[in-house]
């Protein structure tokens, strides 16, 4: 992914909102750069950091949701 991919924080939300099927508040996300971190809410367990290109991977959401997920498999 190249920096010029994304140019605002509402592009970059979008992008996020199709990745993770709005689950998450992206209401404090202030765009910097895609490695520096930004505020992400979740709606169960509250605000955490992430840098944005690790979370347009999908993969990694929430930490709490990803535990409770692997405890129910
Ligand atoms: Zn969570």
């Amino acid at each position: 992914m190249s920096k010029k991919e994304i140019l605002n924080v509402q592009e970059l939300i979008l992008k996020f909102q199709k990745v993770h099927n709005n689950n998450f508040d992206y209401s404090k996300v202030v765009f910097e750069s895609l490695t520096s971190k930004v505020i992400i809410i979740c709606p169960d367990h509250g605000e955490f950091t992430q840098q944005p290109r690790l979370h347009l991977r999908g993969s990694n959401g929430c930490k709490t949701c990803i535990k409770l997920r692997k405890k129910i498999r």
